[in-house]
């Protein structure tokens, strides 16, 4: 069986060859990529931004329908039936797995044989997956949503790892892609949610998603705007994605007592911290990086079964034969908010 993929070959250097995929193990599926979402980290992986090793195969936003599958795998996964597959490696053995962190696992960090292709591969036709990396999607929707999965999976195990009912408010900072699967992901659960977003474009899609209230932090007091807007509790959590150091001491300043923010984003620099402003509010200041199994299975729940609006995205399609002009376009055209590569369209 042979496959088109994209491979980088170096920075900026990129090509589509035909390799031979081996012969399926009975714990795999073979699978058909039918849309893969083109991710800032494949990017930054290829404009030399994100410095790694090539050869590297991107696509980790995978779209799929099952073609063939191995003689162990569950018999209740039907050939033809419309998947997310999430390429990560979940050993169930190393310490990390079996403490619940499977979204580090080691096996998955485990640097490729030298000279061979690494990466999860989405950017083909044609793919292997192990089982248990692939998901089926219920419902109804169409196959393309499926590519949301991995980004939704990341803001689901965010929500999962913070204290919130229904009737809290939380705040998200930053209104990008990630900002607004926060936003709907929270609204789902009845959560009032308040998005701080500089961009007034952005915001006013904020807020016909569904956000409470939307702030502009360049021309107001936004942790002020939260006070009055939590009878001066604050708000129970924060999701930061986005704007930096200082933002990021705000965010402990708009959280209530016992609060939570949440650093979705990376700094890539020491920060300053107020530190007694997390002692004395009793705050819980935590990570989230990645997907869990847990949290993959919920996002494709909610992504097939139609529990959020996602026609509302702004999704583009591009043929991975034109994958310049896909480039392009996610890097120059802040407004759309996936490219998704297909190899048809
Ligand atoms: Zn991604
Ligand atoms: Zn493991």
């Amino acid at each position: 069986m042979k496959t088109r993929q994209i491979i980088f070959n170096g920075v900026n250097d990129w090509e589509i060859r035909t390799i031979d995929l081996p012969p399926l193990k009975e714990n795999e599926v073979l699978v058909k990529v039918e849309a893969c979402g083109l991710c800032t980290w494949e990017r930054d992986i290829l404009s030399g931004r994100e410095p790694a090793d090539f050869p590297f195969t991107g696509g980790h936003e995978i779209a799929a329908t099952v073609v063939e599958k191995g003689s162990n795998v569950d018999p209740d996964l039907k050939i033809g039936a419309k998947v997310a597959v999430a390429k990560w490696a979940r050993c169930n053995n190393c310490y990390e797995c079996r403490r619940g962190f499977d979204n580090h696992c080691r096996e998955a960090q485990r640097p490729a044989p030298a000279g061979q292709a690494w990466g999860p591969g989405g950017f083909s036709e044609y793919l292997i997956a192990k089982s248990y990396e692939v998901f089926p999607l219920p419902g109804n929707n169409p196959v393309h949503f499926a590519a949301l999965t991995e980004p939704m999976a990341c803001v689901t195990r965010s929500i999962r790892r913070v204290d919130l009912v229904a009737g809290d408010t939380a705040v998200v900072i930053g209104a990008g892609f990630m900002g607004l699967l926060f936003l709907k992901l929270l609204k789902l659960r009845g959560i009032k949610v308040v998005v701080v977003q500089r961009s007034a474009k952005r915001r006013e899609l904020a807020k016909q998603m569904g956000a409470d209230l939307v702030v502009d932090p360049t021309s107001q007091n936004w942790v002020e705007v939260i006070k009055d807007f939590t009878e001066g509790r604050g708000a129970q959590s924060i999701f930061y994605t986005a704007g930096g150091p200082e933002m990021l001491n705000q965010c402990l300043k708009g959280a209530a007592i016992g609060g939570y923010v949440l650093i979705y984003a990376p700094l890539f620099e020491t920060a300053c911290l107020d530190v007694d402003e997390i002692h004395f509010k009793e705050l819980v200041v935590l990570g989230s990086v990645r997907h869990d199994k847990e949290s993959v299975r919920e996002a494709t729940s909610i992504i097939g079964d139609g529990l959020i609006n996602l026609e509302d995205l702004n999704l583009e399609f591009c043929s991975f034969t034109d994958f310049d002009k896909a480039l392009e376009k996610a890097i120059n055209n802040r407004d759309i908010h996936r490219v998704l590569l297909t190899w048809d369209k």
